[in-house]
């Protein structure tokens, strides 16, 4: 069987070095090449830390899809530069798996129209940890029974986008089951503003940066007398891989836009 071919954007960061590692042990992917702004022209190997592929890195993104076969792209790199790659490895017949958190509503919905026109299967996950994901499926079962729930995400300082998108397809999942209510006292004032968290649907979101951290979260369920808590942590980027892993394999046997690891987990 052909090796499937892998363009990884964002290689020198913490997820994109980390989704290099895995390419580097896995026997049917091949990294053909890199997106990166800076060091254009450079081979991977040359990159302090990086693995020794001879993968040349491309700062121009439409230079590099012209240039290079590839059937797969994996997008780990900011919200705004992400949606670009995003769509024009659709408009470049390259699937992508798209590990960029932070993207709009607006924005997601344009790149599942474009996928659907284009036939350019492509997966977008917020979080790729199958602890993660579980987390999310168990929390939308609770929320039948629990419809008051606040949900407390944990990542790292240097995370740009916040409430994380997991806190967010969290709350889209407990917002199919959940009957609709304002939470907490109908007369509750902020004496500090944000101090109550993000509203969705009335459920808060609560987002902590602190160093040390790498992403977690609680959700939180009340009912009088009782609570539960679902929690999950990814202590290390490696979490993330056997998510990434599966959703490269499974896009390419894909036609349309998938939203969340769930729907591709069996
Ligand atoms: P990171 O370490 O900051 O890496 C981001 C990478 O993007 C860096 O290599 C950075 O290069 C590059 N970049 C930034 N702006 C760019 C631009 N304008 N053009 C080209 N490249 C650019 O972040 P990370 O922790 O790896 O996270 C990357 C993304 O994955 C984030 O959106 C994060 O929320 C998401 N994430 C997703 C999951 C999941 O399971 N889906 C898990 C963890 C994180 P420079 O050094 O040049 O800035």
């Amino acid at each position: 069987m052909s090796k499937i071919k892998v363009i990884v954007a964002g290689p020198r960061g913490k997820m994109g070095s980390e989704a290099l590692r895995m390419i580097e042990k896995e026997d049917n992917l091949e990294l053909v090449a890199c997106l990166d702004r800076k060091h254009d022209g450079v081979k991977v190997a040359d990159i302090d830390g990086l693995p020794a592929f001879d993968a040349l890195i491309y700062s121009d993104v439409e230079t590099c899809f012209q240039t290079v076969e590839a059937d797969v792209l994996i997008d780990l790199t900011t919200p705004e530069v992400g949606y670009l790659h995003t769509k024009l490895a659709i408009e470049h017949g390259i699937r992508p798996v798209v590990g960029t958190t932070g993207f709009s509503n607006e924005q997601l919905q344009e790149l599942t129209n474009l996928a659907e026109e284009k036939g350019i299967g492509t997966i977008i996950a917020p979080n790729f940890a199958i602890g993660a994901v579980l987390m999310m499926q168990f929390s939308k079962w609770a929320a039948k029974y629990f419809p008051d729930v606040e949900i407390i995400e944990r990542h790292h300082d240097q995370k740009l986008d916040a409430p994380s998108g997991t806190a967010v397809k969290t709350a889209q999942l407990i917002q199919e089951v959940r009957e609709q209510k304002t939470q907490g006292h109908p007369d509750e004032k902020e004496t500090l503003p944000g101090a109550r968290g993000a509203d969705f649907d009335g459920m808060r979101i609560h987002s902590v940066r602190l160093p040390g951290l790498v992403a977690h979260q609680e959700v939180v369920f009340g009912l009088p007398g009782q609570n539960l808590t679902i929690k999950h942590d990814s202590f290390h980027r490696e979490s993330f891989m056997s998510g990434v892993k599966l959703a490269v394999e499974e896009v390419v046997k894909l036609d349309i836009l998938v939203y969340g690891l769930e729907n591709i987990m069996e």
